[in-house]
This record gives C-alpha cells, sequence and structure tokens, in this order.
C-alpha cells in the first residue's frame, strides 16, 4: 500500500510499504480521509521533536473492510469510523487511573521496524478494536476526521468542570477555537471568543459564540467583566497568543474559574504569575493533553448526533499525492483543516 513517510524536517516521501497485518483481536480499516493537523506540520517544519522517519496521520476517518475472529463487541463490515490511533496499554500507572491520554507505551516503538507514528497516512491501517469507534451510517464517513481534535477539546473542557449558565472565554478561533465554542455551547456556556483577526470572529459568533472582541481593541478582562455582571469568567481555554493571552485569560478569571492551556508554546518558555491570585482568587491554572478514551467516545458521539459536522468548517480536500502542497496549503489562516484522501 501507499503511504507518506517524513524521513527527516522539511523532507517527505510517497512510499511504498506492507500492507497491515490484521491480528485476531483487530480491525482492517480502510483510510477514507486523514486530517492534516498542526502537530504533523511543526514536526515537518522541525519546530516539533520527534523520532525520524515519522508516519504522521491521527485523524483518520475510514470504513471498516476486515474483522478479526476475536474482535469483541463486534464491529459490521462497512462500517464508516473515526480511529483513536493512541496506544492506551490500560494497565500503566496513568492507565489505571483513567489518564491514558498519558499512557506510558502511547510512544513505544512499533514492532517489525516501522516508522514511529500514528501511520494515517496510509491507505489501510489495522488497530485493536479500543481504538474503533463506530459513526452513525448516515454520516459521510470523512466527518470521522473530527473526532481526535473534538476529543481533544472534549478533555479539556471537561477539565474545566464547566457548568450550566458559566461564561467560558476562548483564546484563539482556529478550528480548535471553533471546536471549543461549539462544545462549551452545547454543555450550556455562554461564550466570549477573543481573536484579532476580524473574518475569524465573524465565524465564531456565527457558530454561536455570544460575544467577540479584539483583544488589541480592548483588554480582554475589561470585556468580560462587562459581560458577567462585573464577575469574570469561570472557564478560559487557550488555544493559542502566546503568554501575554495566558496572562490576560488568568486576570478575566471569576473567583474560583480554571484557565486550562491546550496549545504549547514553543519553544519552552517561563512567565511570571502572581501567587496571591490563586489564594485570594482560588484560581486554577491548568491544561490539557491529547484525548482520552471517554472523551473520544464522547466525541465520536456528537459527530453520530450531527452536532458537529464537516460542513460547519471550511475544510479543504487535497490528494495525498500532493503532501507537500498540502502542508503549504495548511498555512492558509483561511482554511480550518486540510483533509487529505487517496486518489482513485
Ligand atoms: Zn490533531
Ligand atoms: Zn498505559
Amino acid at each position: 500500500m501507499k503511504a507518506i513517510i517524513f524521513d527527516a524536517p522539511g523532507k517527505l516521501a510517497l512510499r511504498k510499504v506492507p500492507e497491515p497485518e490484521m491480528a485476531a483481536d483487530e480491525v482492517l480499516i480502510k483510510i477514507d480521509a486523514c486530517g492534516l493537523c498542526t502537530w504533523e506540520q511543526t514536526i515537518f517544519a522541525g519546530v516539533e521533536p520527534a523520532k525520524f522517519p515519522f508516519w504522521g496521520g491521527h485523524e483518520i476517518a475510514g470504513t471498516v473492510i476486515a474483522v478479526g475472529p476475536e474482535v469483541s463487541p463486534p464491529v459490521e463490515i462497512g462500517q464508516p469510523v473515526a480511529v483513536a490511533s493512541l496506544t492506551r496499554c490500560g494497565d500503566c500507572y496513568y492507565c489505571r487511573r483513567g489518564l491514558d491520554n498519558h499512557c506510558l507505551k502511547a510512544a513505544e516503538k512499533p514492532a517489525g521496524g516501522r516508522p514511529w507514528g500514528p501511520a494515517g497516512f496510509a491507505e489501510y491501517i489495522a488497530v485493536p478494536r479500543y481504538m474503533v469507534h463506530p459513526l452513525a451510517n448516515t454520516q459521510n464517513s470523512q466527518a470521522g476526521i473530527l473526532a481526535e481534535p473534538l476529543a481533544c477539546v472534549v478533555r479539556a473542557v471537561k477539565r474545566a468542570n464547566l457548568r450550566n449558565g458559566d461564561t467560558a472565554v476562548v483564546i484563539g478561533a482556529g478550528l480548535m477555537g471553533l471546536l471549543f465554542i461549539l462544545v462549551a455551547r452545547y454543555y450550556g456556556a455562554q461564550v466570549i471568543v477573543s481573536q484579532p483577526s476580524a473574518l475569524r470572529r465573524q465565524k465564531a459568533v456565527a457558530l454561536g459564540a455570544d460575544y467577540a472582541l479584539d483583544p488589541r481593541q480592548e483588554k480582554l478582562v475589561d470585556f468580560v467583566r462587562r459581560h458577567t455582571e462585573g464577575y469574570g469568567a469561570n472557564a478560559v481555554f487557550y488555544t493559542a497568543g502566546g503568554q501575554q493571552a495566558i496572562a490576560d485569560g488568568l486576570q478575566a478569571l471569576a473567583k474560583d474559574g480554571r484557565l486550562v492551556v491546550y496549545a504549547p508554546i514553543h519553544p519552552d518558555s517561563a512567565m511570571t504569575l502572581n501567587i496571591n491570585d490563586f489564594h485570594y482568587r482560588e484560581i486554577t491554572l491548568t491544561g490539557s493533553l491529547m484525548h482520552d478514551h471517554q472523551s473520544f467516545v464522547t466525541a465520536a458521539e456528537l459527530i453520530s448526533k450531527g452536532v458537529i459536522e464537516l460542513s460547519l468548517f471550511n475544510v479543504l480536500p487535497m490528494p495525498f499525492t500532493q503532501m507537500e502542497a498540502a502542508i503549504e496549503k495548511a498555512k492558509d489562516r483561511s482554511i480550518h483543516r486540510v483533509m487529505l484522501y487517496w486518489p482513485d
């Protein structure tokens, strides 16, 4: 089968690789589409560390084409699925505590000398049943590419203990920010989005944000207080903007509010915090990494119910055969996701 392998930063190739051998407890999936995430883009750019050769592709949508005899619970051939291509051993220190996003086996070198990585940039993938999340048959199977980013957002929202009637601030309105808006609204929160680009603010409001501000025009804390009877936000989700945005977000929190750092800042950077904010205001600064099994289940359900669908976003389909052009295109900020597929 064909696959895209990154040999080094800035160097990739379309390769013929052996088709995956499906074990008795695995499911063989034909990959219908795969999202091109920022993670793979930053690995290709050499910004995010990775082991090379690297086999990317973790926003995987596909169709079941074969099922091993020991697969349980059963899954039908022809079933559209989203794939959570992240090892969860179920038995390590973190898995036992329900923190399977931190599974100690997650980044293990795969057997058989195949390149490291989630391996969705390929025609087929064989995975254990727990990675397979069926989607309602009425869905376009390509909608499954949203399951992984959505699962990450669902997890981050859970980390904020968001309650009905809360006010949530979303900093940044790229694809992740928009997913935060949709999920926070679904959980019953009022949503304020902070985003310098007018075009992105417009899209955020179109998708349900109650208020949008340009952080260059007005201080976030003032804007948020104006819309919360002076209290501030119960949750802030940071997706972009760097240290200043995080500092502004902390200021905009109500007492007992939580700021969840969703995205990394490269390179590592230190910032100064006023410790008294944590004592007197009882605020929480935390983060969220990737998705866990539960949040992936929720994401697949939200897609199956049509709460989140591809048509909400500006998705650009591009063939895997134009991978380098796709990586270039993904830099275009008006495109929410480049969706890779194999041409017939
Ligand atoms: Zn992703
Ligand atoms: Zn584990």
